[in-house]
C-alpha cells in the first residue's frame, strides 16, 4: 500500500471509496467489505474534489463524507446488508491490511471535516497538493494530519496476566492497559505513569514490541510487555470500572487480533505455552 493524500477533482479509472457519516463507515455485511465502486454508489450530490489516501495494486482509494439525509446508495445496493457502522463494531471481521486502511480512512476523514475553516481568522481553508495540508491565505500554520502517541501495555507475572475492563466494553471482555504520553515524557515513563494510575501496580522490564495506528480518534499505540514488581490492584481513578489477575489457561473474551492488544496478549500466551 502507498500512503497518498492527494485531491483529485473526479475519481480515476480504477477507485474504491470510503464512505463515512458522522464518524460511521459505510460497510457492506454480506460482503465484509467497507470500500465500493463509484458506479455502485450514488454520488450526485458530491460536488467537492476527493481525497485519495492510498494506493493499492493501481487502484486508487478515496475518503468521502456524506450527509445523515444524503441517500448514497445505488440502485443495486443491499440497504439490508449496507449500513454506516462504528468502525470498532467491524473490527473482529476485519484482517490486519484493512483495518489499516480503515484506521488511515477514519483518521484523514476527521481531519478533513476539522479542517473546512482556518482556526484563526475564519476563513475557508484550500488544500495545498504539494504539501498534502490544509492552508489559509493569513498565512497561519499548514494543517497536518494530526496523531496522537499511546502506550499500550500487557503487564505480566510468569502465568498471570493483569487485564482491565472499561464499561464500554462487551460483558466479560478484558484488554491491556493503554494512556497518552504527556508532553515532555518518554515512552517509558509514560508506560510507568499510566500503570501506577490506571491500577496501582510498579511494574519493571518494558520490552518494547510493536506499533500500531489506532482510530478511536487518531492515535499511534505503541505496545510494550512489562513486568508486574509490586503493589496491589487498586482503581485509581475512572478510566476502568475493573482490573484483575487472569491466568494464561483462563482467559476472559479478549480483543480481536486485528488490535495490537490483542496482539500482545496472543504473543505472550503463546510465548508461555512453549514453556
Ligand atoms: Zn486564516
Amino acid at each position: 500500500m502507498k500512503l497518498i493524500r492527494e485531491l483529485h477533482k473526479s475519481f480515476k479509472e480504477d477507485s474504491k471509496l470510503i464512505i463515512f457519516c458522522d464518524s460511521k463507515i459505510l460497510y457492506d455485511q454480506s460482503e465484509n467489505t467497507y470500500s465500493f465502486a463509484p458506479k455502485d454508489l450514488n454520488l450526485k450530490n458530491q460536488t467537492k474534489p476527493f481525497l485519495s489516501i492510498a494506493l493499492i495494486d493501481d487502484c486508487y482509494f478515496y475518503v468521502v463524507n456524506v450527509n445523515k439525509d444524503e441517500n448514497i446508495l445505488g440502485l443495486f445496493m443491499n440497504p439490508e446488508s449496507i449500513n454506516f457502522v462504528d468502525l470498532r463494531q467491524i473490527l473482529g471481521f476485519l484482517d490486519q491490511s484493512s483495518f489499516l486502511l480503515a484506521s488511515r480512512a477514519s483518521i484523514l476523514q476527521a481531519w478533513i471535516t476539522s479542517n473546512d475553516f482556518c482556526s484563526i481568522c475564519g476563513k475557508s481553508n484550500l488544500y495545498n497538493d504539494k504539501e498534502g495540508a490544509f492552508e489559509c491565505k493569513c498565512k497561519s500554520s499548514p494543517k497536518y494530519p494530526t496523531i496522537s502517541p499511546c502506550i499500550i501495555t500487557l503487564i505480566h507475572d510468569e502465568d498471570q496476566i493483569l487485564l482491565g475492563r472499561s464499561k464500554f466494553f462487551p460483558p466479560n471482555m478484558y484488554s491491556t492497559l493503554a494512556g497518552f504520553i504527556e508532553a515532555g515524557e518518554n515512552t517509558e515513563e509514560a508506560l510507568v505513569r499510566e500503570v501506577k494510575e490506571e491500577v496501582n501496580v510498579d511494574v519493571s522490564d518494558i520490552e518494547y514490541y510493536s506499533s500500531q495506528s489506532w482510530p478511536f480518534p487518531a492515535q499511534l499505540m505503541l505496545g510494550y510487555f512489562c513486568k508486574y514488581k509490586s503493589g496491589k490492584i487498586v482503581l485509581n481513578d475512572n478510566e476502568l470500572e475493573d482490573a484483575r489477575w487472569f491466568n494464561v489457561h483462563e482467559l476472559p473474551i479478549i480483543p480481536p487480533a486485528a488490535s495490537i492488544s490483542g496482539q500482545l496478549i496472543r504473543s505472550y500466551i503463546e510465548g508461555r505455552l512453549k514453556l
